[in-house]
């Protein structure tokens, strides 16, 4: 029984909604369909928890952190099962036990960090120092493709730093996210992490917490059209904001770069979760030189990657998460297909399976280029002049991610610093890691996660002189 936790206690809800396995259509469990008074009731449980965590010393809210990231590790491998059956993804390779194991990661290092009182001047003119306060409660709002690693990236921050969280996830994927709640009130005092859930029908929850005048923060990672709403929300009450919006990363592969050599971590930065990732290779752009090879040693590595149930133990794809993507990837495949060369799939497949699409020969100007797509299919673009490239791969209204591919990492890193975009990679792509700071320009998002940088978001500044 899957149910809300609010100022650290288990509340039903009067009505659930199923949660679909993407794999088999059938449901996993019901998740609680929460109210406007629910979060009301969540909200002002994290507002009483604030005044306690937020006067206590950061050692001990490291502790704190610190017995999540034990109670995580310790709960991984049955996390891990939950998040397949009802994310998709695989158990195994670039799959939940992955997820999970980067999410143990991600909570150990940013226990590791700290803010200390900065001493901006200090003479006999007298003392100025730079203060990081927490902001009060912070909403999280999360989506369906990484859900408790993302849930991670939000609460650990946010919690270290002294505040209180009400989190959300995508009514996709909310079960994991319920019982990861659950388990990290085992270590939490009363009130500091409460999770709300809701099928986005008769209410729009995520809409509640951006203009709910109690919550001081909104952290949003999801769809570039519901950032921006986020956003126009949260500007009447001055939240702060991060959002982690959507993407559409070119990789660029250079003339002298090895085909054979590339391919699967070509593959890999453009599969993985079955491209349902924010920071993939959504277009490629490949030299002329060595197009055609680039292009046959990406389908040879694609022909040995297996599409199945995320249960099976050698499963290395799983189906797509949801019909609502799967039913725009095939659309985009469709019209995709007209205007270029299938290499390999093509083709959706039974429930919610799509195999591994490359579609060479397309242009910028065809949907599946310039659009994010969001599922297994890759558009693959020849081009013959390198700055040619740099400038379509930032013809683009996002800016998350961009890569380089190519054997002369002095010349790759100077073309990626071209790139405009938040991270930028040579011979590999979305290799994010918790003590890089991680976020998008242009239309990509706003503030960073991650590292100093990212906790600082947590807080405001209050500079003391005397
Ligand atoms: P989505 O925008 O549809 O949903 C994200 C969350 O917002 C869900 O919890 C949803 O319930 C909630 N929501 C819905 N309407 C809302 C509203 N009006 N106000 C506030 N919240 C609302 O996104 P999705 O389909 O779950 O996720 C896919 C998208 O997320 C892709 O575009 C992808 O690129 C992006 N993404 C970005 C990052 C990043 O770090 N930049 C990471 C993962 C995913």
């Amino acid at each position: 029984m899957f149910d809300l936790v609010i100022g650290g206690q288990s509340v039903a809800t009067a009505t659930r909604f199923p949660v679909l396995n993407p794999a088999t259509g059938a449901p996993v469990a019901e998740a609680p369909n929460a109210t406007a008074e629910d979060l009301d009731r969540a909200v002002e449980a994290a507002e009483a928890a604030f005044r306690d965590l937020s006067a206590r010393p950061e050692e001990e809210r490291r502790s704190l952190c610190e017995a999540m990231a034990a109670k995580l590790e310790a709960h991984a491998e049955e996390l891990a099962q939950l998040l397949t059956r009802e994310q998709g993804k695989p158990l195994n390779g670039l799959g939940s036990r992955w997820e999970l194991g980067a999410a143990v990661a991600w909570a150990k290092h940013t226990c590791t960090l700290s803010l200390p009182v900065k001493t901006i001047q200090n003479d006999n003119r007298g003392t100025v120092e730079l203060h990081r306060k927490p902001l009060g409660v912070v909403g999280s709002i999360t989506p369906w493709n990484f859900p408790i690693l993302i849930a991670v990236w939000h609460v650990v921050p946010a919690v270290l730093t002294g505040n209180t969280v009400v989190i959300k996830p995508s009514p996709y994927t909310p079960l994991t996210t319920l019982r990861f709640v659950e388990l990290m009130n085992e270590v939490l005092p009363a009130g500091v992490l409460n999770s709300l859930s809701g099928d986005d029908r008769a209410v729009n929850l995520g809409a509640l917490m951006s203009a709910h005048p109690g919550i001081r923060k909104i952290v949003f990672t999801g769809s570039s059209e519901t950032g921006r709403k986020v956003a126009a929300s949260a500007s009447a009450t001055m939240k702060r904001l991060t959002l982690e919006m959507g993407g559409n990363d070119a990789g660029i592969v250079l003339p002298d770069a090895d085909p054979k050599a590339i391919a699967e971590g070509v593959f890999w930065g453009a599969f993985i979760n079955n491209g349902q990732t924010c920071a993939a290779i959504k277009r490629l752009y490949v030299h002329e030189d060595v197009y055609d090879a680039v292009c046959e040693e990406l389908v040879n590595y694609a022909r040995g990657v297996s599409v199945g149930d995320g249960t099976e133990e050698g499963t290395a794809l799983g189906p797509m998460q949801n019909r609502m993507q799967f039913d725009k990837v095939s659309r985009l495949v469709a019209d995709a297909k007209s205007r270029g060369r299938v290499l390999i799939g093509g083709e959706p497949g039974e429930g919610l399976f799509f195999p591994p699409t490359i579609i060479a020969d397309l242009e910028d100007g065809v949907a599946l280029v310039d659009e994010e797509q969001f599922g297994p299919a890759l558009p693959v673009i020849k081009y013959r002049d390198i700055d040619d490239a740099i400038a379509r791969a930032n013809d683009s209204p996002w800016g998350l991610g961009g890569s380089i591919w190519s054997k002369d990492i002095q010349k790759a890193r100077g073309l990626a610093l071209r790139l405009e975009t938040g991270s930028a990679w040579v011979n590999k792509h979305v290799a994010i890691q918790p003590d890089a700071p991680f976020g998008g320009v242009k239309g990509s998002g706003l503030g960073t996660e991650f590292g100093e940088e990212g906790l600082q978001e947590y807080t405001d500044i209050q500079v003391l002189s005397y």
